[in-house]
């Protein structure tokens, strides 16, 4: 995924949020710290100074997870949410709390369980038993350093107590974590099989089986559309009915999984020529159709000769026995104000004429108010 996809941006902003979450949390954090430090300053440890440092800490890394978020530079990490390194922090933060905490060490500990929930979403079993490992780690190291500098302050039996029962109920809150991000991730895949497979289903429903061009149903459909755009004016559209040219001889001769073959070739040669914009549907069984939007008759009829000459040129390198396919076209644009039939009706009658003519060539009938196009440019 890259920064531009919107599935990407959309998870930066769900980042950025949660991210928000927690510097928030740690804001209310530091201002009740500040307080507490001052209104019980001489009953705990916890000074104003050890507060400050904290806020200080806070800020510091805040700020840079912020610029890592903002500037997308976390989208190079394996993990972009970043929550092993803000978990740490966390629990890093919390233990030198707790060393400065006297009593209330007991209290604060619960605090790492805060941090864990954070994790329980995004990291699996392993993970969450590594972050639960590095918070004992923490610890103990906080509870060495406390017996060897303050060893008048604190009971051994104590410390000990407390690191027994982070260390008992942190790793199953790593396995029940780790459940969770299990359920998490298949729900996940099975979301986007099922939206996959709704697509499939879609496609399925709007696209001709053998030349996957749109099938009968979704042009009329798409056609309906246009023709509502362009009844409120300002937008024009025309129509290019196109039959292939002796199609049962290919049939007849040649079998039908030649003429289904010169289908595809033809099917294949009109979605490489139209623009995007442009709609191509199979409309019978070797009729195309070809809606040229944002165009007048004149230059349908050019666009509809540029189509009969690739079909004729290119069609046969991809046929069995090099058969060559041509195909005969019917052009018109569509009144605003008629009905769809109307239109179609007139492109039929044009390709009936290109039959009549010897196949193989375009002729147009335009529509009842447009000017007509002159005779020796386009023949009619
Ligand atoms: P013309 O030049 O006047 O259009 O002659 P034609 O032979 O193309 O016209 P006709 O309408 O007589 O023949 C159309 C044939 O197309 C008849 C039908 O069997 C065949 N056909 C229709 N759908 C399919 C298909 O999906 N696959 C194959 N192989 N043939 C198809
Ligand atoms: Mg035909
Ligand atoms: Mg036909």
């Amino acid at each position: 995924m890259t920064p531009n996809d919107p599935a990407e941006q959309k998870a930066q902003r769900l980042r950025i949020q949660r991210f928000s979450l927690a510097a928030f949390s740690y804001l209310v954090g530091g201002v009740l710290l500040l307080a507490v430090s001052v209104l019980g300053s001489g009953e705990i440890p916890l000074t104003p100074a050890v507060a400050a440092v904290f806020v200080a800490l806070v800020v510091v890394a805040n700020l840079g997870f912020y610029v890592l978020l903002r500037s997308g530079a976390n989208l190079r990490f394996r993990d972009p949410s970043l929550t092993i390194p803000q978990m740490a922090f966390g629990i890093a933060l919390i233990t030198y709390l707790i060393y400065f905490a006297g009593p209330y060490r007991g209290l604060l500990s619960i605090f790492y369980l805060a941090v864990m929930t954070f994790g329980l979403f995004h990291l699996n079993t392993r993970q969450l038993l590594g972050i639960s490992a590095y918070t004992v780690a923490c610890f103990t190291l906080m509870a060495v350093l406390l017996k060897l500098r303050h060893p008048e302050t604190v009971s051994f039996l104590d410390l000990f107590a407390q690191l027994a029962v982070i260390s008992g109920l942190l790793p199953w809150f790593a396995v029940l974590g780790g459940h969770i991000s299990t359920l998490r991730r298949r729900l996940v895949e099975g979301n986007r099989r099922l939206e996959q497979a709704l697509e499939q289903i879609r496609q399925i429903a709007i696209r001709d089986d053998l030349t996957q061009v749109f099938n009968r149903r979704h042009l009329m459909d798409l056609l309906m559309h246009q023709k509502a755009i362009a009844d409120r004016g300002q937008y024009r559209f025309s129509l290019c009915m196109l039959d292939l040219d002796y199609f049962k001889r290919i049939n007849d001769n040649h079998g039908h999984l030649a003429g289904d073959q010169a289908l595809r070739v033809v099917a294949e040669i009109l979605h490489e020529q139209v623009r995007v914009g442009d709609i191509l549907g199979r409309y019978g069984g070797e009729e195309f159709l070809v809606l040229l939007s944002e165009t007048t008759l004149m230059g349908a009829v050019e666009t509809a000769e540029r189509l009969r000459q690739q079909i004729e040129r290119n069609s046969a390198e991809h046929m069995p026995h090099k058969l060559p396919v041509t195909a005969s076209i019917g052009v018109t644009e569509y009144a605003p104000g008629e009905s769809i039939e109307t239109a179609l009706g007139r492109a039929d009658r044009a390709l009936y004429r290109a039959k009549g003519a010897g196949r193989n060539c375009v002729r147009m009938e335009p529509p009842p108010s447009n000017d007509p196009v002159p005779r020796a440019a386009v023949p009619s």
